[in-house]
């Protein structure tokens, strides 16, 4: 007897059995959801492209300038010295994707991930104005919708490409290189085409199958939800057993529903799948909770049409907990609601009182290259090393660089010296001072760094010959 276990008709929502991609042309589902969903989408696209060209104190709110390793946030500056402000800062994030996700599911994926909000109100809106909406024909164009698509599509991945870029090259990097020849920026020119491609790539071909199959955050999603979580479901308890009851069609409903509701034996579900035709990720949301769920809510402004068309409550498919939907009541307190802002909290403390004690400039001083210490034709010792200020304020400033602790001692090079904001000084310097001053071959000394409102001594141990008193 065999005991082969059945395959599943479809792994993957996008895959058919015979492992082909399935092309998914979700049908739009008109409604409140969808209104709100839109006033927020295009509300972040043009947050999105005007973020990067607003200045708070002269800096843009937001920049993570990988090519100068500064990376901005609301007007401060922190560099990769600063690295435990840059991990709290992680770790923050990470805590408050899990708090938010932990209380209401995966809204960041329907109403603000770039991804879907770009898919789905500019992407997929134009290739039904081009090549028909499902269900409503094929649109006016015909046989060049296609390529008329494409071209608006390569338009719009251009300049997303170049508005993405900009947070991490800032706008006046972007538009020196916009405004000058490709030979003149070759590497630049080829990342902007290689990042267009992409953005054409992901949202003409990819699409949906970056939220099923690419992305972490989707992933993660067993772990971070709950049963108090809100998410996108269906009301079994109301919907099932579902079916079609009938042949009544109600007064004025433009779709094909064969309808009786007055039959006792079936729930309120009459089996139309709008709910499932209109997902943009391909599945039935009547069959429980899915990682491929995005809370988009289109299945339930195509579900409360079909209520409203046979009469019937809203929200058999809502926005609710699993707990509400199975009946049971809400339950606010749970461990994670409190530990998450509570750690979030202190995180976020930590960093304010790091930001405020911060040192407007860092220092850092190493021995030089080559011989620990010389003995110059005047006698003197001399000990090469390693001098760096980096400014960390927001104007930049003069700092000056003395000897202290060595009677006769001084320092040769560049003492004085003015540092922009944000950039860094690093020179070769040489500390000198007179022999009899060393007695044991090491001799500490400070190295002092003053400018506006920064004064730092730093310990540094120099090498010498050992000095006799009456020899050498
Ligand atoms: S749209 Fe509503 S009624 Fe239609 S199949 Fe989906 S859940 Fe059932
Ligand atoms: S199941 Fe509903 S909420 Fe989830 S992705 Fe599909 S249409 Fe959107």
């Amino acid at each position: 007897m065999s005991t082969t276990a059945a395959q599943p008709e479809r792994v993957l929502s996008t895959l058919n059995a015979d492992g082909t991609r399935r092309w998914l042309k979700p049908r739009p589902s008109k409604g409140r959801w969808l209104n709100r969903r839109r006033m927020v989408g295009y509300g972040l696209i043009a947050l999105f492209v005007a973020l990067p060209h607003l200045r708070i104190g002269g800096k843009p709110p937001l920049l993570l300038n990988i090519l100068e390793r500064e990376f901005t946030f609301f007007g401060t500056t922190l560099y990769p010295t600063d690295t435990l402000l840059l991990a709290l800062l992680l770790i923050t994030v990470a805590l408050s994707i899990f708090f938010f996700t932990a209380m209401f599911g995966r809204v960041w994926c329907g109403w603000g991930c770039p991804q879907t909000v770009y898919l789905e109100l500019v992407f997929r809106p134009v290739e039904r104005f081009f090549q028909g909406t499902p269900g409503k024909g094929k649109g006016r164009f015909g046989a060049a919708g296609g390529l008329l698509k494409m071209l608006v599509y390569l338009v719009l991945a251009f300049g997303l490409a170049h508005t993405f870029l900009s947070y991490f090259v800032g706008t006046d990097n972007l538009r020196h290189w916009i405004l000058g020849s490709p030979l003149n920026h070759p590497i630049a020119f080829l990342v902007m085409a290689a990042v267009t491609g992409a953005m054409l790539f992901d949202f003409g071909f990819f699409r949906e199958q970056t939220c099923i199959v690419a992305c972490p955050y989707g992933r993660f999603q067993s772990v971070m939800l709950d049963r108090d979580s809100l998410i996108v479901g269906y009301d079994r308890r109301r919907g099932e057993p579902r079916g079609k009851k009938g042949q009544r069609v109600k007064p004025g409903s433009d779709v094909s529903l064969k309808v009786v509701q007055e039959s006792d034996e079936l729930g309120d579900c009459i089996d139309c799948t709008m709910c499932v035709q209109t997902c943009p990720t391909g599945i039935d949301i009547r069959d429980g909770l899915q990682m491929e769920c995005v809370n988009c809510t289109q299945c339930i402004d195509a579900c409360d049409a079909i209520m409203d068309k046979i009469g019937r409550p809203r929200g058999l498919i809502r926005y609710a907990s699993q707990r509400t939907i199975d009946g049971e009541g809400r339950n606010w307190l749970r461990p994670r609601v409190i530990v998450y802002p509570v750690a979030i909290t202190i995180l976020v403390s930590i960093m304010v009182v790091l930001l405020v004690i911060r040192a407007p400039a860092l220092v850092t001083i190493t021995r030089g290259p080559g011989n620990p210490f010389t003995v110059l034709e005047s006698g003197m010792v001399a000990n090469p090393i390693k001098f760096k200020i980096q400014d960390r304020s927001e104007h930049g400033g003069e700092y000056s660089i003395v000897l202290e602790g060595v009677d006769g001692g001084r320092i040769d090079g560049l003492t004085n010296v003015r540092v922009k904001p944000g950039e860094t000084f690093a020179e070769p310097l040489t500390l000198v001072v007179p022999p009899e001053a060393f007695t044991t071959g090491r001799l500490p000394v400070t190295i002092r760094v003053r400018g506006e409102g920064f004064d730092k001594s730093s310990e540094y141990t120099m090498r010498g010959p050992v000095h006799r008193a009456g020899g050498s």
